[in-house]
C-alpha cells in the first residue's frame, strides 16, 4: 500500500496542464486536492484526489478547503492563458490572473501556507534581445497575458522576501505541448487557439485548414519559432519544484523549456509526417501580441532540481497530443 504523504492543494487541476500533475502527484502518493471553477476545465480530467468546484476569488471556500485539509503546500494553475485574447480583453486577464491570484496568495498567507508553485509564462520576457533566453533576461511583456503574469510573480517576490516562512518557486513555461503517454488526459478547450491542436483538428478534417499567422518574421524560415515542452518533462519540473520548496525552504524561478526552437512549418511538417495527412495551410496576417522566438535557456532548473527532459521530441510530442486527438473524436 502506499504511503499517503501530503495533501496538495491543486487550483486549476482539471486543466490541461494542471491534470497532469495531479496524476503525478497521485502516482506519488500525495493526495491532491483539486479546486477549480470548471470555467475550461474537466472533472473527467482529475485522475487522482478530491475534487472541489470554485473559483480563487471565493476567499472563504479556499481557506475553509486549507483548513480541511491541513495544506501547506499549494500549486496554483488556475488562470486565462490566451495571448490574443488578453489583447483583446485584458481586463479578463488583470482580473483573473493577477487581481484573483492576488487574494489567492492573501489567503494563502493568511491560512499558513508554506510552499507556494506558481504556473508563470514565458510571455514574461516579451521579445526577448537574445535566445535561448535565460532567467536574468529583462522583464517586458508584449502582452496584457505576460504582464499579469509578472504582476504576480512580482507579489510573490515581495511576499517571500517579507516573510520567512512562506517560498515560492515560479516556473516559465515555454509552450507546452503533447499528452499523457496513455492518452487518458489532455488539451481540450471549447475554442482552441494552440497551433498543434488546431493543426490536429485540421488533420481530423475539424477545420478546413491551418493557418499560418506571420510568415514574415526575422526567423530562419519567417514563421514564428517556439521551444515546445511535453506536458510530462513539466509536470516533473513542479514535483521537484515542490521538494526543494520543502527542502531548502528558498524561492526561484526558473525557465521550462527544451532550449530546441520549432518554427510553425517545421511543427505543421512534423503533424502532416506523423499523421499522414496532407490538409490546407494558408499564409495569415500575424496574431497580436506574438513575439517572434522564444526558446528557453533551462540551465538553472536542470543544475539546482536536477530536472532533465526526457520528451525532448517533437515528434514525440505530437504523437502523444494525436493520440488524444483521436481519442476525442471517437467519443465524440
Ligand atoms: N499559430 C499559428 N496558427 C495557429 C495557431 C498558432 O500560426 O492556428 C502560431 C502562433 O502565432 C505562434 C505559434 O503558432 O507563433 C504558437 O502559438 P500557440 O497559440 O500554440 O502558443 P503561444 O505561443 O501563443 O503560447
Amino acid at each position: 500500500m502506499s504511503e499517503i504523504k501530503e495533501n496538495i492543494l491543486v487550483t486549476g487541476g482539471a486543466g490541461y496542464i494542471g491534470s497532469h500533475i495531479v496524476r503525478d502527484l497521485g502516482e506519488k502518493g500525495f493526495l491532491p486536492v483539486v479546486y477549480d471553477n470548471l470555467s475550461t476545465g474537466n472533472k473527467k480530467n482529475v485522475l487522482y484526489g478530491d475534487f472541489i468546484e470554485g473559483d480563487i476569488s471565493d476567499s472563504t471556500l479556499l481557506k475553509d478547503t486549507i483548513k480541511k485539509y491541513g495544506i501547506k503546500s499549494i500549486i496554483h494553475f488556475a488562470a486565462s492563458i490566451v495571448v490574443e485574447e488578453s489583447v483583446q480583453n485584458p481586463l479578463k486577464y488583470y482580473e483573473n490572473n493577477s487581481v484573483n491570484t492576488f487574494k489567492l496568495i492573501k489567503t494563502c498567507v493568511a491560512s499558513g501556507i508554506q510552499n507556494f508553485v506558481f504556473s508563470s509564462t514565458a510571455a514574461v520576457y516579451g521579445t526577448p534581445e537574445k535566445v535561448p533566453v535565460d532567467e536574468n533576461a529583462p522583464l517586458n511583456p508584449i502582452n496584457p497575458y505576460g504582464k499579469s503574469k509578472l504582476f504576480t510573480e512580482m507579489v510573490l517576490k515581495d511576499t517571500a522576501a517579507a516573510l520567512p516562512d512562506f517560498n515560492y518557486i515560479a516556473l516559465r513555461y515555454f509552450n507546452v505541448a503533447g499528452s499523457d503517454g496513455k492518452a487518458r488526459i489532455g488539451q481540450q478547450y471549447k475554442k482552441p487557439t494552440h497551433l498543434i491542436t488546431l493543426a490536429l483538428k485540421a488533420a481530423l478534417g475539424e477545420y478546413p485548414q491551418l493557418k499560418i499567422f506571420g510568415s514574415d518574421y526575422d526567423t530562419p524560415d519567417g514563421t514564428a519559432v517556439r521551444d515546445y515542452i511535453h506536458t510530462d518533462d513539466l509536470s516533473t519540473a513542479h514535483l521537484l519544484a515542490l521538494d526543494y520548496l520543502k527542502k531548502e525552504k528558498k524561492s526561484l524561478v526558473f525557465n521550462c523549456g527544451y532550449g530546441q526552437g520549432s518554427s510553425v512549418r517545421e511543427v505543421v511538417d512534423t503533424i502532416k509526417k506523423v499523421t499522414g495527412i496532407d490538409f490546407e495551410v494558408v499564409e495569415a496576417p500575424r496574431r497580436g501580441g506574438d513575439p517572434p522566438q522564444l526558446v528557453a535557456d533551462s540551465q538553472l532548473i536542470q543544475k539546482t532540481l536536477g530536472w532533465k527532459p526526457r520528451y525532448n521530441d517533437l515528434e514525440y510530442i505530437i504523437e502523444t497530443a494525436w493520440a488524444w486527438e483521436k481519442k476525442l473524436r471517437r467519443e465524440d
